[in-house]
């Protein structure tokens, strides 16, 4: 039996005996929640004691790092180093969760509490992402078991804040640059496409919030005696909100359309599945000469994720002085970052707006990432995937959701390559998280299979050289 085959056997010996849902188990029950201050204990007794011994084991240096941001959790980074002219891979992985929300999950179950049912693995953190860590450095241990190295050099940064906004992380690489340097980024978060196939993504949307306020003046006043005497905050603000978008959602700000939805784009998501998110989607809504994977994945979309004038839940019979709309524009690259305010504010004044303020909110916007659609590393995972599940990798310029991509995309300036392990189904930040036992055997496997390959080829592909197909 090749080497390959026998490393894929041993990951399906550790998924089928149960062993992954042991180790999930124990991951899952450390309830490291960075949203709350008493989880903070548990960020790095999640590090401490799920995923030092597990490197450790494999021969990796493990170092702890305190936060620069003050109450923030701790950073974890490790490495095997087996030899300089071979290729380096940096992964990723995040040991927070967002809230346990106990009160909320189905009858029976509980988020720290990992339960099994049917095919599902329950538990916060099993998708996000515990289980699909968990996944790959499992993966990584079959290669080394079977072959006592594992035939490239591996470094590993785990965060504990990324539910929180990754405090202290792009501060973190931009310190660390020699530390974290390597030759490609691997990791897993978020969802696949389907539950059945890998995705490949090598980016994500970016996303800014801001808020527009109407302030016209301190409290309510009588509709009756003051209707028609006291312009109306609320009509203002959906005036504002009516000219950024048309009635369905095509953005109308020249800015913030972006430039980048070129034909090898438009290519790659030509061949993509149905995006089945388990409920039904607007196809009448969006921009109406787009794809809807071009709508999520190759372009800007508009929100509005709460407004509010008055008091809804006890309306009286007054104009309220006041509107608020809490916004967000989500973008992918080729839209000028730093005009996005800027942009809106011009718009708003050309449609006589002036009187609603753009309050940007305090947290720092995600920038969009993406990398070159023809980046070596994409065909060869691609391939290295498809041979071990027998299905064609579906892949994404970008994910439509956000993750702190920038720091390893622009602050340590490598390929980045996300190979999630989740499904749109799973629940992610709400409650009844779950995990797909047989995406999480497959994608096992193709972590194996992945590694295995790299440890054959992966220096043919940092070297320039034509690598062999698989
Ligand atoms: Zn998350």
């Amino acid at each position: 039996m090749s080497v390959r085959q026998t490393a894929l056997q041993l990951s399906a010996v550790y998924f089928d005996d149960g062993h992954f849902t042991k180790d999930l188990t124990l991951a899952v029950a450390i309830p490291s929640e960075s949203q709350e201050r008493q989880g903070y204990k548990c960020l790095q007794v999640y590090l401490d004691d799920c995923i030092i011994p597990l490197l450790s084991k494999m021969g990796f240096t493990c170092k702890l790092f305190e936060n620069s941001v003050s109450d923030a959790g701790p950073f974890l980074l490790a490495e095997r180093i087996e030899n300089l002219n071979m290729p380096t891979i940096l992964t990723y992985g995040h040991g927070d969760v967002v809230l346990g929300q106990h009160e909320h999950w189905k009858p029976g179950l509980s988020p720290f509490d990992l339960h099994e049912e049917g095919d599902r693995l329950y538990g916060r953190g099993t998708a996000d992402n515990k289980g699909q860590h968990l996944i790959n450095l499992q993966a990584l241990a079959s290669v080394m078991e079977v072959q006592g190295k594992l035939g490239f050099n591996f470094k590993v940064l785990f965060e504990t804040g990324e539910e929180i906004g990754s405090p202290g992380l792009k501060e973190f690489c931009d310190q660390h640059r020699q530390a974290l340097s390597a030759d490609v980024f691997i990791a897993s978060d978020g969802p696949r496409i389907s539950p059945h196939s890998p995705t490949i993504f090598t980016g994500s949307r970016g996303g800014i919030n801001f808020d527009l306020v109407v302030n016209l003046r301190d409290g309510a006043h009588h509709s009756g005696n003051f209707g028609g005497l006291l312009a109306d905050p609320a009509i203002i603000l959906s005036h504002a909100i009516a000219s950024i978008t048309d009635s369905r959602g095509q953005l109308q700000i020249p800015e913030w359309r972006p430039t980048s939805l070129t034909q090898d784009i438009r290519d790659v998501l030509a061949v993509l599945p149905p995006i089945d998110a388990g409920f039904e989607l607007d196809s009448d809504w969006g921009e109406s000469s787009l794809t809807m994977a071009e709508r999520v994945f190759g372009w800007n979309s508009f929100a509005v994720l709460a407004m509010k004038s008055g008091h809804p839940e006890a309306p009286v019979n007054a104009i309220s002085g006041y509107a608020r709309a809490t916004c967000q524009l989500r973008y992918v690259v080729g839209t000028e970052a730093n005009d996005i305010i800027s942009a809106l504010r011009q718009h708003l004044d050309n449609h006589g707006l002036q009187s609603v303020d753009i309050i940007q909110a305090e947290e720092n916007p995600f920038p969009a990432t993406r990398l070159d659609i023809q980046n070596p590393w994409i065909a060869f995972i691609a391939a290295s995937l498809e041979r071990t599940c027998g299905h064609r990798a579906d892949l994404l310029p970008n994910l439509g959701g956000s993750l702190p991509n920038v720091c390893f995309a622009d602050v340590l300036g490598l390929p980045t390559i996300w190979i999630p392990h989740s499904y749109p189904g799973c629940c992610q930040h709400a409650p009844n998280e779950h995990l797909l036992k047989s995406t999480a055997r497959q994608a096992l496997l193709c972590m194996t299979g992945l590694f295995v390959d790299i440890s054959v080829s992966g220096q043919q592909i940092i070297t320039g050289s034509k690598y062999s197909a698989l």
